[in-house]
């Protein structure tokens, strides 16, 4: 008890010198009820407004920074109907074995935005493959998805568009529209599937199963956070450090 109450003494002096309001530079975490809110279209006269080219600006940054397939709004604390989508060179090379990008159709696509898309499923047969989410750190599961879907919708230019996609682009897009229905994957997942991405990392260096962890970035003063084998107690010390750290970037 004493040890709680220490720790909240010392948090408490930690206070942010300003308001936190979204759109975050951060992604919110499952349990955050933006989540599960059904995203609402945006009005196409507002889509050149500063705030939506802002909201824009942020997730296509945490796109690039994060290396992400694609990021919906909502995941940045903005119940909007909007989602970036791309797969980078990177990706590629580290992200798919050779078959999987042959028999998954897995190719280059430029960093895209989507507003107020509308799918269409093409082929209603559907394909098994693991799935991770930036908003439920550290997990996966086999979820099933449709082979071939249409998407329909505008870029942020106000400029109508529409693509048809198949097996693993197909997957991202089925994955960023459910966001906006408020759905997760693990909604849908095989749950027997679902696992911990370093279970077996946890085993060979016999390392704490906390592996969450908080960090900041004094460059962009965004908090990140990783998977990492820390042990627990060392953990606690290190977030503490990383709020610290994070409150002297942001006063500069
Ligand atoms: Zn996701």
């Amino acid at each position: 008890m004493n040890v709680f109450r220490k720790y909240w003494k010392r948090m408490s002096v930690f206070r942010l010198p300003y308001e936190i309001k979204p759109p975050y530079s951060h992604i919110i975490q499952i349990g955050d009820p933006v989540l599960r809110d059904s995203a609402v279209n945006v009005n196409r006269d507002d889509i050149k407004e500063e705030k939506i080219q802002k909201l824009i600006k942020i997730m296509t940054s945490i796109s690039i920074n994060d290396n992400l397939f694609g990021l919906s709004a909502p995941q940045v604390g903005v119940p909007l109907r909007v989602f970036t989508l791309q797969i980078t060179e990177n990706h590629i090379k580290s992200a798919f074995t050779p078959e999987e990008i042959k028999k998954y159709d897995i190719h280059v696509l430029p960093l895209q935005v989507w507003i107020n898309p509308e799918i269409r499923i093409i082929d209603y047969r559907t394909n098994v493959q693991a799935e991770s989410c930036g908003s439920i750190l550290s997990l996966k599961a086999h979820v099933k998805r449709y082979n071939k879907i249409s998407l329909n919708g505008f870029d942020e230019n106000n400029n109508a568009k529409s693509i048809e996609a198949t097996d693993f682009i197909a997957r991202v897009i089925q994955h960023e529209v459910d966001h906006l229905n408020g759905i997760l994957f693990t909604d849908i997942m095989n749950s027997k599937s679902l696992c911990n991405v370093l279970w077996k990392e946890i085993n060979e260096l016999n390392a704490s199963s906390r592996i969450v962890n908080l960090k900041c970035d004094p460059t962009s003063q965004r908090i990140i956070l990783v998977a990492e084998l820390e042990p627990v107690f060392r953990s606690a010390t290190m977030q503490l450090d990383v709020i610290i750290k994070f409150r002297s970037a942001v006063s500069r």
